[in-house]
């Protein structure tokens, strides 16, 4: 067993830090939190960086870096920049594999080469206001008219879908009115003529816009659809464990950085004439926040691993998802705790940690979804 970088996995970690430092410094992460302004354009400077051809096969354009150095890059942006984490998330793990693993030729042909040179952004079209936990209870649907779908429905909560260059959207293309045989996946330009959003205000990812989306007879060309018609669910969960390893591995980085800030705040502080670091209670505290982003990173890294190899991750995917978020939240909780006051001001990067944490224990896939997957693959 080998926990080690290799001397390529450092320099990336390095230039990545770099890259943030430059791109993205905590001062600029607060101002874009504060005005609700994402930071897309990184996307093409990720790309120019080489940083979105790291998993691709060089057959497309692509570095053919094993899933261990993404997930560094992934770990490395959720400590410096989780906002960066997000976009090349959303790029790599989520636009980027979907096309690898059930694109088209010609859809691979087309779009891995902008995704890998220019930075293209996806959305997930999957949530619907009755289909959250229960995906299978899509009911927005496709109608194949000529060399068309015809689509008619509403997603809810579809993160930068109204920025995005495509909406991956999950549709009803087959009779039944329920269940997971007879969806479909398109890919949607975002600017197709019949496609609205409305925005949806909320508590905390602030540079991670959510929208309410209309399809009202909405076309696109029968070319639009991803793999096979009817094998739209199939085909989703053929890659959800590249995007549980990316939050998975983003969260260890933010919640490293929740322990980072922690750890100075109480070295530096003072009451009753000693930094409050010297109190045992506040030692153990950052004792145990530590502990909690190793198992984190572990975890995290054990996934990716599994990855690298091609050897089998569901029910470790699913353990990755619920251990990173579960210790994201515990770390931020008692980071307020500990920073109390100078952590409830606004311009404290510790109660953005706090406000965006609370999305993921829910968000992709809630956590009570996720123990149901590990429960069922330990034969429960
Ligand atoms: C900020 C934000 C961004 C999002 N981005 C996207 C996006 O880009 N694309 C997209 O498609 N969706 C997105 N979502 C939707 C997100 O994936 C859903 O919120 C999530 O799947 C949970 O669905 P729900 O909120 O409807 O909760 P519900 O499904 O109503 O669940 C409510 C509670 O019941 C529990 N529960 C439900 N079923 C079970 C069960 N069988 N066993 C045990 N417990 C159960 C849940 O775990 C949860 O605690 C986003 C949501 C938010 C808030």
């Amino acid at each position: 067993m080998d926990f080690s970088l290799t001397e390529e996995q450092r320099q990336i970690v390095n230039s990545v830090e770099r890259f943030l430092e430059r791109h993205l410094p905590p001062e600029e992460q607060a101002r874009r939190d504060a005005q609700h302004d994402p930071p897309y354009h990184l996307l093409k400077v990720m790309a120019d960086d080489g940083l979105l051809a790291l998993p691709f096969p060089q057959a497309q354009g692509g570095l053919g870096s094993g899933w261990d150095t993404v997930a560094l890059v992934q770990e490395t942006m959720g400590r410096k920049g989780w906002m960066a984490a997000s976009l090349f998330n959303r790029a790599v793990g989520f636009g980027g594999m979907s096309l690898m693993t059930y694109g088209t030729e010609a859809q691979k042909a087309a779009l891995m080469p902008r995704l890998i040179g220019e930075g293209l952004l996806f959305a997930l079209g999957l949530t619907e206001p009755q289909a959250g936990s229960d995906a299978a209870a899509v009911a927005t649907r496709a109608r194949r008219a000529d060399d068309t779908w015809i689509i008619t429905g509403r997603k809810s909560w579809i993160s930068d879908a109204a920025q995005a260059d495509f909406i991956v959207t999950v549709v009803r293309t087959g009779e039944s009115a329920s269940g997971r045989e007879g969806l479909s996946i398109l890919l949607v330009p975002k600017d197709t003529p019949g496609v609205s959003f409305t925005p949806l205000p909320k508590v905390g990812n602030n540079a991670l816009p959510s929208y309410e989306i209309a399809f009202d007879g909405a076309e696109v060309p029968a070319e639009a659809l991803m793999g096979e018609e009817g094998k739209g669910f199939v085909h989703l969960m053929s890659t959800l464990h590249y995007a549980r390893a990316g939050l998975a591995a983003a969260v260890t980085g933010a919640a490293q950085r929740a322990v980072d800030l922690t750890l100075a705040h109480v070295t530096e502080r003072e009451q009753f004439g000693r930094p409050i670091g010297k109190f045992q209670v506040i030692r153990h505290r950052l004792a145990d926040m530590q502990m909690r982003v190793d198992q984190s990173r572990l975890i995290s890294w054990h996934l990716a691993w599994l990855i690298r190899e091609g050897l089998p991750s569901r029910r470790h995917a699913a353990q990755a998802k619920v251990i990173a978020t579960e210790a994201l939240q515990y770390v931020t909780q008692h980071g307020m705790q500990t920073l109390a006051s100078a952590g409830y001001i606004i311009e404290s990067e510790m109660q953005r940690l706090w406000r965006d944490a609370r999305l993921y224990s829910f968000g992709e896939g809630s956590n009570e979804i996720q123990r149901n997957t590990i429960a069922r693959e330990l034969g429960l």
